[in-house]
């Protein structure tokens, strides 16, 4: 059974019609045509259990969600010039999730857009343009967003670090030299951000931002050391910069115990940006911050973003936290990522290419190793494995420097039966791709 145009003929279309770097999944693309909960079904009728997707946050077409849209879209959609209940009853809503000390929102369609307004709400508080970023980060696809993404920048097609940024490891624990202890890693690493700082201020210069990922997601799932982020925080307000959290990935309560990621290592930013999860899959995103910034940005020049926080895009964000409210889902993101966790950790004794895993809540990661002394990439085999349970109807991604990090991030009313379908497709699936 077959819907539409075959696999082959979108793909010789696509190819002709879009930008030719567009990407597409699995050697052999799929074509999926309706999506339901955990799962999308594909042409062919057969249904996989999307564990990788982090934009369907509540399931893919949640019906409160569709029918928050639907109904707002039957009335009234416009623009923010106009007053509206939505948007404030929204930005009220949203707020209330965050510290006290982030009150005010802006909104915008795209985690790019809302990495951007924080960049001017940056400016209008420090007048810098120095940046100190994660290695291999991704932060979104205007040309200011990869200048300050080492994914981009040092990658193939990127045309390498401008001057204004300066770029500090990945605090990466699994990878840390043998001789730091553990409890000292979040401030070894966080020596490396002191660094750029003395460097800067021998220059006559001070940081202007700090930005990351609250587990940064591109650079392959990793988990920041405790105490990391309290000391980097520190270190770039003492020299006059401002921190910046992208939650566009791990944030609206993925890690389970905390509604913001950043929370889980004890810090408040001055700016927190939000995307994919946040509208479920409708175009919207937001940026967070201080009374006190975004005075500063009130400096003349209206703030105008013509879809932003308009009264459908409202309606839908306020039906995606009362889902993830009235569900519980964060307690359950919690309980199902123990659930994993504890399974994945039964899998490490049983298979030896699996170097280290990690996650919270439904963030979840598979470093896989060809060798756990030297821990060499396993990149092939991660590769097989993504490959193997795609076969067996389990979509996930490879993540990571080296892709060789499964990477999870199943909707977030993933349930007991899902896990243990996942556990027993990724069992077969090592068993048999490492046969
Ligand atoms: N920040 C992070 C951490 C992201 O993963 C992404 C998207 N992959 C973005 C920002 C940019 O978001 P968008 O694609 O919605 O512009």
């Amino acid at each position: 059974r077959s819907e539409g145009m075959s696999r082959e003929e979108i793909v010789a279309r696509r190819r002709e019609l879009l930008l030719p770097n567009l990407s597409i999944s699995y050697d052999r693309p799929i074509k999926f045509v309706r999506g339901e909960g955990v799962w999308l079904i594909d042409d062919r009728g057969r249904a996989y259990l999307d564990c990788f997707n982090n934009v369907c946050h509540v399931g893919h077409a949640h019906p409160r969600v569709v029918e928050a849209l639907a109904r707002q879209a039957a009335i009234l959609n416009t623009n923010t010039r106009y007053l509206h209940d939505n948007i404030v009853r929204y930005a009220e809503r949203l707020t209330a999730t965050l510290p006290k000390e982030l009150t005010v929102a802006g909104f915008v369609n795209s985690g790019s857009e809302a990495n951007t307004v924080a960049l001017r709400l940056m400016r209008a508080r420090t007048g810098s343009e120095q940046a100190v970023v994660l290695d291999w980060a991704y932060h979104g696809t205007t040309q200011e967003l990869i200048d300050i993404s080492a994914y981009k920048f040092n990658r193939k097609g990127g045309k390498g670090r401008k001057p204004h940024v300066h770029v500090a490891p990945v605090p990466d624990s699994y990878r840390a030299p043998s001789d730091w202890p553990v409890e000292e890693h979040g401030r070894r690493y966080a020596e490396s951000v002191a660094a750029i700082i003395e460097d800067l201020r021998g220059r006559g210069e001070k940081p202007g931002f700090f930005i990351a990922e609250s587990i940064p997601s591109v650079a392959g799932q990793v988990f920041l050391p405790e105490g990391y982020l309290q000391e980097v925080y520190r270190m770039i307000r003492e020299a006059g910069g401002v921190c910046i959290a992208d939650e566009v990935q791990v944030g609206f309560g993925r890690v389970g115990s905390h509604w913001w990621a950043f929370e889980t290592q004890g810090v408040v930013p001055d700016i927190v940006t939000m995307g994919k999860p946040i509208g479920n899959g409708h175009p919207m995103a937001a940026v967070v911050t201080t009374r006190e910034i975004s005075e500063a940005f009130d400096n003349g020049m209206e703030f105008f973003n013509t879809f932003g926080g308009n009264p459908v895009s409202s309606a839908v964000g306020l039906a995606v936290l009362d889902v993830i409210e009235d569900g519980d889902l964060r307690a359950n993101a919690l309980e199902i990522g123990n659930y994993l966790m504890a399974a994945f950790r039964r899998m490490q004794d049983r298979f030896e290419v699996i170097g280290d895993v990690r996650g919270m809540g439904l963030f979840l990661g598979i470093e896989l190793v060809t060798d756990r002394k030297t821990k060499t990439p396993a990149t092939e085999i991660a590769r097989a494995v993504s490959n193997g349970a795609r076969e067996r109807g389990i979509l996930m991604g490879t993540e990571g420097p080296h892709d060789n990090v499964l990477k999870m991030r199943p909707a977030m009313i993933f349930t007991r039966a899902n896990a243990d379908l996942l556990i027993e497709v990724l069992e077969d699936t090592f068993a048999a791709v490492l046969a």
